[in-house]
């Protein structure tokens, strides 16, 4: 059987690898993949670039990380082989400031989110003022909104990010720290944002604790019980929230088409439309050609399968077509160190809506990760437009770069004539799909939709959750969707899944 996936970001490349394991195991199995870019890795970009004095810079222009909670990349990096290459975050220097009337304030120890869980931290902060503090302790009294009736979730109470940290910790709380964050995070506003889809867990919280903080601090709590319970073995492998690969998070990716077999993929070339011939499907491409396949699988941005999907179900492509998706840029810059101020010992800042600043948000990545940067340089990322500023992105690229740039002189002191040594601008037309409420019951319509159409089946960040890691477990769960509706079990794969850490 014959399957074409539309799509070679991390979601794509996950259906084909998947099923290149099961053809391994002795299926008759094969796959086409159509990338329109001329690189694979949609989200995923690692820019290696040379210094002029030595050296390189290893330069994540889309995500530069992954969740180590979820498991997936471990899972896949395991199957390759490559899971020595996986490198943590630096945590030595894991600072993150927040940008308050222009100036950088650390934040408080002890946040968990945008709850604080440690009271000297809380009361000695410059980042709230005092009744803002005070609003933020009234969250272990101020009672639940509801309780759930037996049986119901997070879904059945969903409500906009704004409106819950409104209610619980108070306004300055949200626009501090809250909408930064889920800014910086997810590219969302928290005017439309879905907690049920992105954050359900702060909404079990307040069910099952009665407030956030208590909640946070039975989490903190039972995080140290499993320390203390298993702790790290010495020599053994540091734990970090955050991990990459030592070559850039692209690595994966490529590790990923040479696995599935790069003779089945196809770069440059994008699918125009997908129609049926009786049992087949048709796929046609940019370039005139026609694809006949057994099944498809659409693991493209929201607004790509929404078009895509309406040659197969009008009702599927009406749901997707409701996903929003916002649009952002990254300028990657190397800059010498005696140009960057003393303290390099962090990893970011996030600059909320109410500072009205164009960079929303910089990573040091030279800080945040080992071997980025060659000795003696700074490699830097400053994030624009996204949900709140989508106007900054008409300017060139000339233009955004050196707004960044002036923007790092006042924020953090870089030398005003300052000149990087590396610059490269990233742009994410319609990047980022925005979960916005209700989004969970429209996804569901959306599988409900899916899993009577034979032979379809959908992948990728738009759906049950944006991370790297979502989105490769939704293409090999797509990949296993179509297999199965032609009537072919997916073998498990030889390493059971399991947690890594
Ligand atoms: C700036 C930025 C930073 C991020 N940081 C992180 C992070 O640190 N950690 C994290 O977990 N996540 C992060 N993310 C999110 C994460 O990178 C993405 O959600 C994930 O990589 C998406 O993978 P995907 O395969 O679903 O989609 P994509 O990577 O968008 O891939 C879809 C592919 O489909 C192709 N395509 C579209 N239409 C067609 C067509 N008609 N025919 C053929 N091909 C088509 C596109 O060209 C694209 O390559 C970040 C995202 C961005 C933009």
């Amino acid at each position: 059987m014959h399957i074409v996936i539309i799509g070679g970001g991390i979601a794509g490349l996950g259906a084909a690898y998947r099923l290149r394991r099961v053809a391994d195991a002795g299926h008759d199995v094969t796959f086409t993949l159509v990338e329109r870019d001329d690189r694979l890795g949609g989200k995923i970009f690692t820019d290696v670039a040379p210094d002029p004095d030595g050296g390189a810079y290893i330069a994540d222009g889309g995500s530069d990380s992954f969740l180590t909670d979820k498991t997936a990349v471990h899972r896949v990096a395991k199957l390759l082989g490559i899971f020595n290459e996986e490198t943590g975050t630096l945590d030595e220097t894991k600072k993150t400031f927040i940008v308050k009337r222009g100036r950088l304030v650390e934040m408080p120890d002890g946040m968990m989110m945008f709850a604080p869980t440690k009271l000297v931290p809380l009361a000695t902060t410059r980042l709230y003022s005092w009744p803002a503090k005070f609003r933020m302790a009234l969250d272990l009294i101020i009672p639940r909104k509801v309780r759930w009736a037996e049986g119901e979730t997070a879904q059945q109470h969903d409500e906009t990010l704004e409106r819950f940290v409104v209610r619980r910790l108070g306004r300055e709380a949200l626009d501090r720290l809250a909408e930064p964050l889920a800014a910086g995070v997810n590219g969302d506003d928290p005017k439309d944002m879905s907690v049920a889809a992105r954050y359900p867990m702060l909404l079990d919280m307040e069910q099952q604790h009665g407030s956030l903080i208590r909640g946070f601090l039975a989490q903190r709590k039972k995080v140290e019980e499993m320390r203390k319970k298993y702790p790290q073995k010495p020599g053994g492998r540091r734990r970090t929230m955050f991990s990459s690969f030592n070559a850039g998070l692209q690595f994966v990716v490529d590790r990923m088409a040479d696995a599935a077999g790069r003779e089945h993929i196809r770069t440059g070339v994008g699918a125009s439309a997908i129609g049926r011939a009786g049992d087949a499907w048709r796929v046609r491409l940019t370039t005139g050609e026609t694809l006949e396949a057994d099944a498809v699988v659409v693991a493209t941005e929201a607004w790509a399968a929404a078009e895509l999907a309406a040659g197969v179900d009008a009702g599927i492509a009406s749901l997707i077509e409701t996903i929003p998706c916002s649009s952002c840029a990254t300028a990657l810059m190397a800059f010498d160190v005696a140009d960057c101020p003393s303290d390099l010992a962090w990893h970011g800042i996030l600059s909320p809506m109410v500072e009205k600043r164009a960079l929303t948000g910089v990573t040091l990545m030279s800080s945040k990760w080992p071997n980025r940067a060659p000795e003696g340089r700074v490699l830097v990322r400053g994030f624009l437009g996204g949900p709140r500023d989508q106007a900054v992105l008409e300017k060139s690229d000339a233009e955004l770069l050196e707004l960044a740039r002036t923007q790092l002189v006042e924020l953090i002191g870089l030398a005003p004539d300052a000149r990087p040594r590396y610059a490269r601008l990233f742009r994410w037309e319609r990047g980022m799909p925005q979960y916005t409420l209700g989004h969970l019951d429209r996804v569901d319509e959306i599988e409900r939709l899916e899993a009577g159409v034979a032979g379809f089946a959908l992948a990728g960040n738009a759906y049950r959750g944006v991370g790297v890691p979502n989105a490769l477990e939704s293409g090999e769960r797509a990949a296993e969707k179509v297999l199965r509706d032609l009537g072919l079990e997916p073998p498990a794969d030889p390493v059971e899944e399991r947690r890594v850490y």
